[in-house]
C-alpha cells in the first residue's frame, strides 16, 4: 500500500506530564517508526482548548475536560509518517483507559482515577482534517 506522508498532532496530556511519562510515550512513538518533527511544552489557556475541543462543546464531560487540560502543561508533538493518523490512534488505544487494550499507551499506562474526566494520557488527531486544524492551533 502506498500513501503519502501524513502529519498528526499528539498531545501528552497533563496527567502524562505530571506522572513523568512524557519520555516513555514519545519513545513508543519513535519505536513504532514515526518521526517527531516538532515538539513544545505548552501551558494551554481556555481559548486554545475551546478551539481544540470545539466538537465536544455542550457534552457533559466538556467542562471537566477543559479544566483538566488547563490544570498543567502539556507536551505537543508534530508527528509524521505514512498513515500516522490512524497509526497513532491505534498505538494510543481506545478512549477509556480502563478497557483500552494492553499493549497500547492508554491500556498499559492509564486507568480510571474516579474523576469526572477520563485522564487518558494522550490526544491524537482523528482525521486528516482534524490534524490540519489542530496542528495549526498548536504550532502556527
Ligand atoms: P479521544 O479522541 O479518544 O481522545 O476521545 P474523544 O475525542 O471522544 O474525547 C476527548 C476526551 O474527552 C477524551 O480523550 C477523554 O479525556 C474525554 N472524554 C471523552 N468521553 C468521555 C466520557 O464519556 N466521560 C468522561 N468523563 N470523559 C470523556
Ligand atoms: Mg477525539
Amino acid at each position: 500500500m502506498t500513501t503519502s506522508i501524513e502529519e498528526t498532532l499528539v498531545l501528552v496530556k497533563p496527567d502524562g506530564v505530571a506522572r513523568n511519562l512524557t519520555g516513555r510515550i514519545l519513545a513508543r512513538i519513535e519505536a513504532k517508526g514515526y518521526q517527531i518533527v516538532d515538539l513544545r511544552m505548552v501551558q494551554a489557556d481556555r481559548a486554545l482548548l475551546a478551539q481544540h475541543y470545539a466538537e465536544h462543546e455542550g457534552k457533559p464531560f466538556y467542562e471537566p475536560l477543559v479544566e483538566f487540560m488547563e490544570s498543567g502543561p502539556v507536551v505537543a508533538a508534530r508527528v509524521a509518517g505514512h498513515r500516522v493518523i490512524e497509526g497513532f490512534r491505534s498505538l494510543a488505544g481506545t478512549t477509556d483507559p480502563t478497557t483500552a487494550a494492553p499493549g497500547t499507551i492508554r491500556g498499559d499506562l492509564g486507568r480510571d482515577w474516579g474523576l469526572k474526566v477520563q485522564q487518558n494520557l494522550v490526544h491524537g488527531s482523528d482525521s486528516p482534517e482534524s490534524a490540519a486544524r489542530e496542528l495549526a492551533l498548536w504550532f502556527d
